[in-house]
């Protein structure tokens, strides 16, 4: 397919936002690619050139790309920096320039005098994969006049695309779970494909492969995909039940564990992936932040290959105890990683195994996946520790752990049906978490919600000065949000601060209510906020409520922390909310 031709589908998509048609519009895409191409179309449409876990970046900030927009087009770099600050969209800046037939005149391609041809999809890729892995001295102007040199070889609208995808501005408004319904409509016309994708993709999380695998060998090939080592997996959840009768009930005899509050940990390991890879549940790459779990997995492990789940936790380095979530997240950096990982180092919690040694794990039932971890970890209890345990059906066994777990400082407990598959990517009920048993004392959520900031108001009085004086909280329903709670109590000083740094961010507020935000008109904020600050919140209950539009509301609702770790797609769901006003009960 011509690069041309994957813009004017590009364009198509852009222009809609309905989302059946966005679907209807990909799955013509799908049909068009060819089987080397559709992976890669796959990362394109989401503005990478490779899955997000793989961290390429393109270490191009605005500025070098205005340069090698002026350097394409032989114009000055002010007047094109000045024409973006008007239009605010480089890639409609450059799109402009070229169609106004602007030469490169001052632009020597590389691959020699800009020929009449047209490029490929897989052209463009390679060009841009060969820009975004330039490194170390001098790569600045070898980015900057290599992307000059594209820009001149592509059609005006290809332009406005290329520019767009080092900025991150691609935006095309879909994810990674429209991808996988354009595919089930590529083969069948309709939906009924989806969860045999996702399934899929929960297991590879990796688009590109899932979409290549589908077009080459349908779904007999989407059946087989396995378990790789250095693809993550995505993190099996956990469900709530309002008691543990119902837990024992539901499960039979369960595996106890201590529920850390720390960050989620995906280790894999093994020679062909060049040693240690260390995944966020939100399938991000973060090796290089956690030096000493590389270190300790390199000398503990006794297997040649392996993925672990695990919670990473910080602790003091002086008492040995735990840290608060909140400062172990500060070793989610990108500099500094040195000095805080003596301040605050890391215990990695190994609480099971997904892979060994050429063999998925993820069918074998969690007793034995933890017999297999036990036997694949020296014990040394440094760095990486196994989560203690019991295996027991009896409530009060479990009342028992989860109270000494209350009293060690943790969040509780997880409850694990002991022979139970990994269930990747999913919520179910196989494993549940046992916070508080609060609905037992009379009232209170079984546990908190995570929700997005969508707006805020001005403030008056006292909250004035801390310029924001209550914000706007919703939940997921599908691809919308929807209102829970307009906040404006429960929050100390410090908080009100934070809140007003984190949505005065120019780049998150917008004018105009974003799209998928479904607000009733008496609610408008003052300011919108795109969806992209997760907050944990804690309330008294859930009501039923007229005007907040997921037809609930909380009450006396208390901003427990930033969730810094989640993004909106990991915000809780309206279902969920549902079903917590239905625990209440
Ligand atoms: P919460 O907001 O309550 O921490 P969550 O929404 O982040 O929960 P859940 O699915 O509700 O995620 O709970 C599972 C999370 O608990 C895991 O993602 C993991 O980070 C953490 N965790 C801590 N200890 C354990 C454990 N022993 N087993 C599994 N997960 C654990």
């Amino acid at each position: 397919m011509t690069f041309k031709k994957l813009s004017e589908y590009f364009e198509e998509l852009e222009k809609t936002s309905s989302r059946l048609k966005i679907t209807e519009i990909l799955a013509n895409l799908f049909k068009e690619a060819e089987e080397d191409e559709i992976g890669k179309i796959c990362y394109l449409s989401l503005g990478r050139l490779l899955p997000q876990y793989e961290g390429l970046e393109f270490q191009m900030a605005e500025k070098m790309l205005v340069r090698a927009v002026a350097k394409a087009f032989g114009i000055e770099d002010q007047a094109v920096q000045k024409q973006y600050k008007k239009e605010g969209d480089l890639g409609v800046v450059a799109e402009e320039l070229k169609a106004r037939g602007y030469k490169g005149a001052q632009v020597q391609s590389l691959f020699g005098e800009p020929k009449k041809q047209i490029l490929s999809v897989g052209e463009v890729y390679k060009r841009l994969m060969e820009i975004a892995k330039e490194k170390g001295e001098g790569s600045v102007d070898r980015k900057i006049t290599k992307m000059a040199a594209l820009l001149t070889e592509i059609e005006a609208l290809a332009v406005r695309f290329v520019v767009r995808i080092p900025l991150g501005k691609l935006r095309l408004g879909f994810s990674e779970m429209t991808l996988l319904d354009g595919l089930s409509w590529m083969g069948k016309g309709d939906k009924s494909l989806r969860p045999e994708l996702e399934g899929a993709f929960n297991v590879v999380a990796d688009i590109g492969k899932i979409a290549e695998t589908f077009k080459k060998s349908g779904e007999k090939g989407i059946k087989e995909i396995k378990v790789t080592l250095g693809v993550p997996i995505l993190s099996a959840l956990a469900q709530r039940l309002p008691t543990v009768e119902e837990m024992v009930e539901k499960m039979g005899e369960v595996v106890v564990e201590p529920k850390y509050d720390g960050t989620r940990l995906q280790v894999h390991f093994g020679r062909s992936i060049g040693g240690v890879r260390v995944f966020t549940r939100n399938l991000e790459n973060v090796t290089h932040m956690f030096p000493e779990i590389v270190e300790a997995v390199k000398k503990e492990v006794k297997a040649e290959e392996i993925i672990f789940d695990s919670e990473g936790v910080g602790v003091d380095p002086k008492t040995g105890g735990y840290l608060p979530f909140q400062e172990t997240i500060k070793r989610k950096r990108k500099y500094g990683i040195e000095d805080k990982a003596k301040e605050i180092p890391l215990k990695c919690y190994l609480f099971d195994v997904l892979y060994k040694d050429g063999k998925s794990l993820i069918s074998e039932p969690l007793r034995k996946r933890r017999e297999i971890l036990e036997k694949a970890i020296e014990h040394k209890a440094n760095t990486l520790v196994l989560s203690p345990q019991i295996i027991t059906s009896d409530p009060e066994e479990i009342r028992a752990f989860h109270q000494e777990q209350i009293e060690r400082g943790l969040e509780g407990a997880m409850i694990k049906k002991a022979d139970s598959a990994y269930e990747p990517g999913r919520r179910g009920f196989t494993w549940v978490k046992f916070k508080q048993e609060e609905t037992k004392k009379g009232g209170g959520l079984a546990d908190t919600l995570d929700c997005v900031i969508m707006g805020t108001y001005r403030g008056k009085g006292k909250r004035a000065g801390f310029g924001v004086g209550a914000f706007l909280v919703g939940v997921k329903k599908d691809d919308v949000f929807v209102t829970v709670s307009k906040i404006g109590t429960g929050l100390s000083d410090e908080q009100w601060r934070e809140v007003y740094k984190r949505t005065e961010n120019k780049a998150l507020k917008t004018e105009e209510k974003p799209e998928e935000y479904s607000v009733d008109k008496n609610l408008y904020p003052d300011t919108w906020v795109k969806p992209e600050i997760v907050v944990e919140i804690q309330a008294d209950n859930i009501t039923e409520s007229p005007i907040h539009t997921a037809g609930l509301a909380l009450r006396f609702p208390r901003l427990v922390r930033f969730r810094d770790d989640k993004t909106q797609n990991q915000a809780t769901t309206l279902r969920e909310t549902e079903k917590l006003f239905e625990l209440q009960k």
